[in-house]
């Protein structure tokens, strides 16, 4: 890579799930890659007593692995980006990034409802985040490209037959008048959980520091990550990326893999009628890429990506996960307030368009379920796998559901 396409990129989040092997393949590229993270994703293992199902080391070992492995260094700074805005105002001054990867959330639905306790800190966590990230670009008064990890689920789960378009929605409305007149819209939100709707409220404030202050910003349309490492995390051991398995932070299509390692049924919510969209842990780091080579240009309205590659129903999943692997599917009672089924389609040309090459369900599951699951299934905790979390207080006070879920 010449100097000129090398840029300063800070990955806040950048000890978590996503935030993690990104940093290092940002680094690989030859990109200067500075790291801020608050560790609260480690102290949330603490409080729910779970861990990893991947023996993940300390943010100051895996920096220094990576630097023995790849020659390249990567600096760390534990701010709370919700909390401490001065100190993280005084970072983006000192280290001028060309671009801010913003990760730094709380991103568990089933947490994010446990209790008011957990609704409130996810809510705090999340907005003041964000607001801090946006207003500490203004004050820097750098032209700083702010690419934002953001969810699938800010479009609610029912499309009404149409596929979900990028972002913005045609619309045409009536006038006074009797005139038809056309406009784009931010795609309607239809939250469905505390954190989705953190996620939903992050859309607006885009629009407006976008509209306000000129900022340049591309809010990526995640949906469900699944896999564990990367190219870089499979460097050495002591690399390797995090793989959450209980209630509240596994992933569904994560958790059935660990659960066919171990021969737990496939728990599934429901009939399993619930359609949602997938993307490899491969394929969301070579995305960030992407949107970092190909940012906005100054004056250009928020750039909005739908950064999945397929969509399935649950039960589907878990057929596929049971005929490859011989375990038991066991449908259990939803914790979630949602339609029993649901159909899902969304538009993703702009990453193909850009290149990305995605990885498959069908070519990576086994893999997943051989390489990762089953090497680490002696370290699983199976009294974790229950989800414990319930979306309303009635739910509460029927038989704990066992089903885990994202
Ligand atoms: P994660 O919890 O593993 O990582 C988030 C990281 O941010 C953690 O290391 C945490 O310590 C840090 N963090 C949280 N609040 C912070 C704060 N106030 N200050 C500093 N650091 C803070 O989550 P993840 O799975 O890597 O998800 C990252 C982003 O991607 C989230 O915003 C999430 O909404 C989005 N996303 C994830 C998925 C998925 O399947 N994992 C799907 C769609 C979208």
């Amino acid at each position: 890579m010449s100097n000129k396409e090398q840029k300063k990129i800070m990955i806040l989040g950048g000890d978590g799930f996503c935030g993690w092997p990104t940093s290092l393949h940002l680094s690989n590229l030859g990109h200067d890659v500075v790291i801020v993270d608050n560790l609260s994703r480690r102290n949330i293992d603490n409080e729910l007593e779970c861990q990893s199902l991947t023996p993940i080391q300390p943010i100051g070992t895996r920096l220094k692995v990576w630097k023995d492995v790849s020659g390249q260094s990567i600096k760390f700074y534990n701010i709370n980006i919700a909390n401490d805005y001065e100190l993280l105002l005084d970072l983006v001054k000192t280290e001028q990034p060309d671009v801010i990867v913003h990760f730094a959330e709380q991103r568990s639905a089933p947490y994010s409802m446990k209790s008011a306790k957990h609704k409130r800190y996810t809510v705090d966590n999340n907005l003041n985040a964000t607001n801090n990230v946006l207003s500490a670009i203004v004050d820097s008064g750098l032209d700083v490209h702010l690419v934002h990890l953001g969810t699938m689920g800010v479009y609610g789960y029912g499309t009404a037959g149409m596929k979900i378009p990028e972002g913005y929605l045609d619309i045409e409305v009536p006038t006074e008048t009797g005139e038809r007149i056309q406009q784009q819209i931010l795609y309607p939100a239809n939250p469905g959980s505390i954190y989705h709707m953190t996620k939903t409220q992050d859309q607006l404030f885009f629009h407006f520091y976008n509209k306000n202050d000129g900022i340049r910003i591309t809010d990526l349309h995640q949906g469900i990550v699944w896999g564990t490492n990367t190219r870089e995390t499979m460097l050495d051991e002591r690399l390797i990326n995090r793989f959450d398995y209980d209630g509240d932070y596994g992933t569904v299509l994560n958790r059935f893999l660990m659960q066919a390692a171990i021969g737990y049924p496939l728990t599934v919510h429901g009939t399993g009628g619930q359609m949602r969209a997938f993307i490899h842990i491969q394929d969301t780091v070579r995305c960030i890429q992407l949107a970092i080579e190909n940012p906005p240009s100054k004056g250009d309205r928020v750039m909005i990506f739908n950064q999945m590659t397929e969509t399935h129903k649950v039960r589907d999943l878990a057929e596929l996960v049971a005929r490859l692997t011989g375990t038991e599917i066991a449908y259990v009672h939803n914790p979630r307030k949602e339609a029993a089924e649901n159909e899902l389609h969304a538009k993703h040309e702009l990453f193909l368009e850009r290149g990305l090459n995605p990885t498959t369900l069908a070519e990576g599951v086994l893999l997943e379920v051989t390489d990762v699951a089953k090497r680490y299934a002696h370290r699983a905790d199976i009294s974790k796998i229950p989800a414990t979390s319930t979306w309303t207080k009635e739910q509460q006070v029927g038989v704990p559901d066992r089903n885990a879920g994202y």
